[in-house]
Parts: structure tokens; sequence; C-alpha cells
């Protein structure tokens, strides 16, 4: 079981999917590309299951939602043991924070740094009792898988119940702060549960999940060096300090110390400032869906959130940015700027979601020839131009 230190730790969840998946529904509704539901679909799935499940949580354990197949829970197995040696990383116990990941050496901006199966997943719906569900899915897990599960920390711990007495709960404590989004399922990860959080540019590592392969990637957003620790971001990381250090504290339990909550006061607002006008950014771009706006105004709005997070040194979903650019540069048929913004985009979902994944090769595709785009000339032509 986690002591109190590893408790207020807290580790895991939310990041990358769901800015993409934030992103994506920042952006223009007809930008609804098989693309766009693909990352849409992650996020939604996450975070309706965790909601979920704390919901029922919190109304005695017991709900009336759909039906549930046991049987098809039990997802793969944890993979086989990586070799650790060739790690890039190992697990440290960090000053004030509990338990979290070091580079053992450089990293590279774009390297793969965890590829990893689910301990085990739970469906969406459930009629049985979480903690009961939770409960009977880590009792069938081996004596080590279970060491793993029971070494992840955990917050929200209800105060009438004994953890040495009550596992289930327990386990469904450490479900519900670790769980990550995995397809139509939330699974556990035990290695990437182990990444500590960081606010916008503060992180560096970003994962998704591969449905067909049905692992879950983490890669490198920038390069890193030895020694320093590797940050995911658990939610919406272009929230203003104040706003998310009280979401973290809600949900996770613990006040963010990350690099960028620690600048001074002047810094901070100046920061602040950048991650509002780039929020701002984004909902006029998303106009372009409704009409409301041209589509030469939709890429001058691109760029500007180029710039902007440039400044701020935030890198995170720039596939999905480029590839709706790359949408709207489509829809509008400028060639030139089709072929540019979708070969920004395979470049930034390399680093994102890896060089082999579908959304680079459905990118590649479309730098080759634009005309292949679902939306290629769907609306008047225009030059829009690209990045
Ligand atoms: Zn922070």
């Amino acid at each position: 079981m986690p002591d109190a230190r590893r408790r207020r730790t807290k580790a895991t969840v939310k990041p990358q999917v769901e800015n993409q998946q934030e992103n994506s529904s920042s952006a223009p509704p007809a930008s609804h590309s098989l693309l766009m539901r693909y990352v849409a679909l992650i996020m939604v799935s996450m975070i309706g299951l965790v909601l979920w499940l704390l919901f029922i949580q919190r109304s005695g354990g017991d709900s009336g939602f759909g039906s549930f197949k046991l049987g098809a829970l039990r997802g793969a197995k944890a993979p086989a043991r990586d070799d650790m040696h060739k790690s890039p990383f190992f697990v440290a116990d960090i000053p004030g924070k509990g338990m979290g990941l070091l580079a053992s050496r450089k990293i590279k901006q774009g390297e793969l740094l965890v590829r990893e199966m689910p301990l085990f997943v739970v469906p969406r719906e459930t009629t049985s009792s979480p903690s009961e569900l939770v409960g009977g899915l880590v009792a069938q897990l081996s004596k080590k898988e279970q060491e793993a599960f029971f070494n992840l920390s955990y917050v929200n711990f209800p105060n009438h119940l004994d953890p040495d007495r009550d596992r289930n709960e327990v386990a469904l404590a450490i479900f519900q702060t670790n769980a990550v989004g995995a397809g139509d399922n939330v699974g556990i990860f035990p290695r990437m549960a182990r990444l500590n959080h960081g606010c916008s540019s503060a992180f560096n590592a970003v994962y998704s999940w591969r449905e067909k392969e049905r692992a879950l990637y983490v890669y490198a957003l920038r390069s890193i060096n030895q020694g320093e620790e590797l940050l995911t971001s658990y939610g919406n990381a272009r929230q203003p300090r104040r706003e998310r250090r009280a979401r973290l504290a809600e949900h996770y339990g613990f006040e963010c110390q990350c690099r960028v909550c620690s600048m001074a006061e002047e810094e901070s607002q100046a920061s602040d400032r950048r991650l509002e006008a780039i929020n701002g950014a984004y909902e006029r771009f998303a106009s372009w869906g409704q009409g409301h706006i041209s589509g030469t105004d939709a890429i001058a709005q691109v760029r500007k959130i180029w710039r902007l997070e440039d400044e701020e040194g935030y890198w995170s979903e720039r596939g999905s940015l480029a590839a709706d650019a790359t949408l709207v540069a489509a829809s509008h048929s400028d060639v030139l700027a089709t072929q540019q913004w979708a070969e920004l985009a395979a470049e930034w979902y390399a680093y994102e979601l890896g060089g082999d994944s579908e959304q680079v090769a459905a990118m590649r595709a479309v730098a080759a020839d634009g005309t292949r785009h679902a939306r290629w000339k769907s609306r008047g032509g225009l030059v829009v131009g690209g990045p």
C-alpha cells in the first residue's frame, strides 16, 4: 500500500490524449475527419469512464448503468518484461513528490519511451459495484502484477473506510487515480503511471492509445537531458495557473510545484496571458467550421497559436493543429498550403504519436496528393497560405 507521501504524489492519467481531444473539439466542426474522430473517441471514452466511476463511487457503489461483460474485461497482460537495461529512464524517489521517472541518458525528441499493455481494463458501463469489479480483476492478476498495482498511489479514499480491511475500495481508489483511456475502456498501466505531472511548457512526455495494438505509447515531446524528470500532463495544460492548480489539487490531491507553477508572479502572469490568447485563437479558429471566419483568417489563427506556443514553450497538440490547418487548406483547394501543412502535421504527429502511427501515414498521404483529403474542394477556392 502506498505511504502517505506517495498518496500525495498521485500519479498518472488524462494528459496527452485529453489535450488532443480538447484540441480537436475546438477545431472546425468540418474537421470531423476519421482522424479527428479517432482522437475524439479516445478522449471522450477516457473522461466518460473516469467521471462515471467517480460518480458511482460517490453514489454508494451501485449503478444502474448498462450491461456489464465481465468475461471481456481482462486486458492483455503486462508486456514481456522490457529490457530495463535499455530503458531511457529509471524509477526514482523524487524529493517532495514520491516516486517518479528520471532520464538515464539524453533522450531525443520523438523517442519512444514506453510501450505498455494494460494490466487490466474496465468497460464503460457496468451494473456491478465498481469496487467489486475492480477488486475482482485485481484478484485475477499474478502476485507480481498485484504488487505493481498496489504500489501505485491513490487519493480521495473515503474517511470512514479502513485501507487495511477494505482492499476492494483501495483497489478502486488506485484505479480511479491511475486509470488511462484505452479505446472504449479505461486501463491500468503501472509503468506509465509513474509519470508525474507538469503544466504547460513543463511536461516533456505525451501518451496515446493505439486501438489496433491495444497498447499505450509514450513519446518524448522534446529532447530531455540526462537526470531530468519525465513529466506528462494530467488534463488541460492550457488553463491559467490558478485554475489548473485548483483542478489538480481537487482531482489528484497535490499542489502543483512544476516549473511553470513556480514562476515569479510577473512571469506567471505573462504565461497566463499567452495561454489565454492561445485558447482565444483556438476558439476563433473553430468558428471557421460554421463559416464565421474566412479560410485565410483561420490559417492566420493557426499561425498565431504556433507563435504564441513558441513563446510559451508549449509544443503539445501541434500534430492535430497542423492537421486541422491541412483540412482548411484542402477544403479551399489550396494545393501548396495543403501539402505544407500536411508535412508539418506528419512531423509533429511523429513526435507525439510515433512515426509509424496512423496519423502520420494519413498526413503523408495527403502531403503527397492533397486531393486525397476527405474535405478536398468542399469550400470555395482560396489561397489560404501555408505555415
Ligand atoms: Zn504546474
